[in-house]
């Protein structure tokens, strides 16, 4: 007999109930992003609180432990996904991503293994190709599917180690970074910061830091004076999208230098390799294809919800011998690579699989609409902020980013903190070029013409509050 008591308890019969909690709350969050106040209302030690900082002795049903969760963080949350958050490059999500995202953590497929995984394996293969098609980046390239920008430069730079100490007869895999050939590390001067972080990872020490212009692009001639000064193993780290100017480099000459010296070229193009699949836009990243790695993120311009960065390697073999491992109770596959042996992990969730789902839904055009959508923005903001008196641009707004200050530093920072206690419009204050500037970063699928002509008139009336404060 059917004790259905008992029936009721399997782990299968319960998800029901608690996916629907959730999916209420997911839809009710959604829903007011738009909305709301941008910033969280309440701090950390605040939420601890709400959510109650013991750990109980018995536990409570899945459904409560989703409604506290829910309902206990929801004013510590902050609007990233709104379409006037300008704070950091990091965007909103797309339905089809999250829907997509959703089925990823049901389906719960470990991708490390091709022969076990083969669906989830695909889907992301399927995502690879297409991503080299649309960036117009070298067919034969590998696709590693990362948690963000920071470990897919981590993983390009793990097979550029490799490959220029095996040029200069040296196997780290086997040997170690001690006693071995220094590999020189030469970035400029205003790329990010995370590329200091994949080189400490990689033991490669502080970067060698060349000069770079008034947009923020690494000078050309310095590169070259830099490269001639000694030799040996080189990597040489260029940027597609300056976080203060959005500025790229000059790929085409930069490469060559660089190619001369031997170097292996690595293209930090988080959110700016994405120019490439504009038509309009692509001369901005024009000579990049010449490099030999690429990184990038999916969670950022191609919104897709976290975490997904992207890193693309032309001598697959290298990123092979950098990344792989081997061991007797994994079904290794006898076609091509697994797919662990593009990232650090071995096991991961199928985290590709959104970003198919955003190039299926867009295509080819709707994605160089997405780009230049984000660039037409940026530009709507600054043509309507600039147009403001005292107000000046500081950079060449080229792409997505803008930088512009006030009649001094301290005037500028109390606009962005007006904006933050506003709530309507974030944007954040940085230091470039030795001035406080307030930066908006257009990286959200939803800023529209309206939520820039928005934008520009809540900035209008913080300024006009600012001035009168003062
Ligand atoms: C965001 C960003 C990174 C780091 O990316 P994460 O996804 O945060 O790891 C690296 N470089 C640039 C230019 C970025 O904008």
């Amino acid at each position: 007999m059917v004790d259905h008591g008992e029936q009721q308890r399997k782990p299968q019969s319960s998800y029901d109930e608690v996916l629907g909690v959730a999916e209420h709350h997911a839809r009710a969050w959604l829903s007011s992003v738009t909305e709301r106040p941008i910033p969280p209302r309440l701090q950390a030690e605040e939420i601890k609180d709400r959510l109650g900082r013991e750990l109980p002795d018995d536990g409570e049903p899945a459904t409560e432990v989703i409604a506290r969760l829910a309902e206990g963080t929801e004013p510590g949350m902050i609007a990233i996904g709104s379409p006037r958050f300008y704070g950091w490059v990091i965007g909103g999500t797309q339905p089809v991503a999250l829907a997509a995202d959703w089925l990823v953590s049901a389906w719960d497929q470990n991708t490390g293994l091709r022969k076990i995984t083969p669906a989830a394996v695909a889907v992301e293969e399927l995502a690879g190709e297409w991503l080299l098609d649309m960036l117009g980046l070298p067919s034969e390239s590998e696709v590693g599917f990362t948690t963000g920008a920071t470990l897919a430069q981590f993983t390009c730079l793990a097979a550029a180690r490799d490959e220029v100490l095996r040029r200069a007869g040296w196997d780290v895999e086997t040997a170690g970074l001690a006693g071995g050939p220094r590999i020189r590390f030469i970035v400029g001067e205003e790329r990010h910061g995370t590329v200091d972080l994949a080189g400490r990872y990689l033991g490669l020490g502080s970067p060698t830091v060349v000069d770079s212009d008034e947009q923020g692009r690494i000078r050309v001639d310095a590169l070259r004076r830099e490269l001639a000064a000694s030799s040996g193993p080189a990597i040489v780290l260029l940027q597609a999208g300056n976080i203060h100017s959005g500025a790229f480099d000059d790929f085409a000459e930069a490469i060559a230098i660089a190619h001369e010296a031997d170097a292996w070229v690595h293209v930090d193009g988080a959110f700016g390799l994405w120019a490439a699949a504009s038509p309009r836009l692509r001369h901005l990243v024009s000579g990049m294809e010449g490099a030999d790695s690429w990184s990038t993120d999916a969670h950022k311009t191609l919104s897709v919800p976290y975490d997904c960065g992207i890193a693309i390697v032309r001598d697959g073999p290298a990123m092979h011998r950098a990344l792989s491992m081997h061991a007797s109770y994994l079904q290794a596959t006898d076609v091509g690579a697994d797919p662990h042996e593009k990232v650090p992990e071995l096991s991961r969730r199928a985290r590709g699989i959104p970003t198919w789902a955003v190039l299926r839904a867009l295509g080819r055009s709707g994605i160089a609409r997405l780009v230049e959508g984000l660039a037409d923005a940026a530009r709507g903001i600054a043509d309507g902020v600039g147009a403001l008196p005292g107000v000046e641009v500081l950079n060449d707004v080229v792409f997505t980013q803008v930088c512009l200050t006030l009649d001094d530093d301290a005037t500028t920072a109390a606009l962005s903190e007006h904006l933050w206690n506003e709530g309507e419009v974030l944007a954040m204050t940085s230091r470039w070029h030795d001035r406080a500037v307030v930066r908006f970063s257009v990286s959200n699928w939803g800023t529209d013409a309206a939520q820039v002509a928005r934008t520009v008139a809540a900035v209008e009336r913080a300024i006009g509050e600012v001035r009168t404060a003062r």
